[in-house]
């Protein structure tokens, strides 16, 4: 009962992540006004339900039978779930809350990042010092004692993980000739180290490029066997989504994918 609940509430923080993921880069206030279609009608509540509105328009706009992209839907229920794995792994309620918000932030910049590459300040360093302060007053959060240990871990971790990123970026551009990750991404990974350290921010790295390689060369050969034509491989990548489907890979299971490796 309680998991439905937590599956509701992650489905409504979703549906605030779509509107950050579209009013953000164009400027815009993420709490006025209302949702608009694109032609222009105010969406009514009960047309703004959170998995429920999509499903039952079938993906298309009630006012004006325009389609309603379907990631959408996908930032909702993706955000739903982590939110009960979040809760079924979490051992106190503010882990789960830090946790679950953490992971939330880096869904918003990572699809951000896909419509945009470009990964923006507020939410990068503004989320850094979110991390900092979580740290000192959180101390759980790091398995520490005192806040003071626990800050120092966070601050440490976003030291290290800028630093790390920094130099395989200048390494990067020495052998490929070109920037292969931009001033963003070593923002991006202070903000995971504020939030879980320089082991997390190694696992985001090297744990989230493989595990993308894993999701997507799957996906690439499915691609070609249906023969999608619409579908053509990106020439960049953007960077971010990998560093963030580590981070929250190791936000859920770290302590365990850890004791497996270690
Ligand atoms: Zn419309």
């Amino acid at each position: 009962m309680l998991s439905v609940f937590i599956f509701v509430l992650g489905a409504c923080v979703g549906s605030f992540l779509n509107v950050c993921i579209y009013r953000i880069p164009k400027g815009e206030s993420i709490v006025f006004p209302r949702s608009r279609c694109k032609c222009g009608a105010q969406i009514p509540w009960f047309l703004n339900i959170p998995l429920l509105s999509w499903l039952l328009l079938r993906g298309k706009a009630h006012c004006c039978e325009r389609s309603i992209s379907a990631r959408y839907f996908i930032v909702e229920i993706l955000t739903a779930t982590l939110f009960v794995i979040a809760f079924t792994t979490s051992d106190s309620l503010s882990n789960f809350f830090i946790g679950s918000g953490f992971c939330s932030l880096l869904l918003a910049i990572a699809f951000i990042d896909i419509d945009t590459m470009e990964i923006y300040d507020t939410m990068s360093v503004g989320g850094m010092f979110v991390g900092f302060v979580i740290s000192l007053f959180f101390p759980e959060w790091h398995d520490e004692q005192s806040g003071i240990s626990s800050l120092i871990k966070s601050l440490s971790g976003a030291c290290l993980g800028s630093g790390l990123i920094f130099w395989i970026a200048v390494m990067g551009e020495m052998m490929l000739k070109k920037e292969a990750i931009g001033v963003g991404d070593i923002k991006l990974l202070g903000t995971i180290g504020a939030f879980i350290g320089w082991k997390g921010c190694l696992f985001s790295i090297f744990g989230g490029c493989l595990i993308s390689t894993l999701i997507f060369l799957p996906s690439l050969l499915i691609w070609k066997l249906v023969k999608i034509k619409t579908f053509t491989i990106p020439r960049i990548i953007p960077f971010a989504p990998i560093l963030v489907v580590g981070s929250i890979t190791y936000v859920l299971y770290g302590q365990n994918l850890l004791g497996v490796l270690f």
